[in-house]
């Protein structure tokens, strides 16, 4: 197993679980807490998944994870909606802002020649 194939596996699998801990009311106000809780769950996820064949895996893991516990951990508002977000932000392409990923995927419509209103409708879709 490739860990840097599988990078993104696991951010969409933290992403995920950040979800369902917000859902069941596990989701703490302590930043530190909620790293190391999805930490655990991260790794506890890769040995229920045989990923974990030798121990130099869940140091490499860690390492590769080691920034997003953080980008993940803390919310973030986008400086074009507004809005609350966590994760890896989109970059502006107009201007090298950190933007909500639905603000970077407007932003992309808009520049692929998609209409203000038609691109609206698509992140409505989305996001709900
Ligand atoms: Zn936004």
């Amino acid at each position: 197993m490739s860990v840097l194939t599988t990078t993104n596996e696991f951010k969409a699998y933290l992403m995920r679980r950040r979800r369902e801990l917000t859902i069941a009311g596990e989701w703490s106000e302590d930043p530190a807490e909620n790293a190391r809780r999805l930490e655990a769950d991260l790794m506890a996820m890769m040995q229920e998944n045989n990923l974990m064949k030798t121990c130099w895996v869940a140091t490499k893991v860690r390492a590769e994870m080691k920034d997003f516990f953080k980008v993940i951990t803390r919310d973030r508002e986008c400086p074009a909606c507004g809005g609350k977000y966590y994760g890896d932000p989109a970059v502006s392409r107009r201007d090298g802002r950190e933007l909500c990923p639905l603000c970077g995927l407007r932003e992309a419509l808009e520049d692929a020649g998609v209409s203000a209103e038609q691109a609206s409708e698509t992140i409505t879709k989305l996001g709900s």
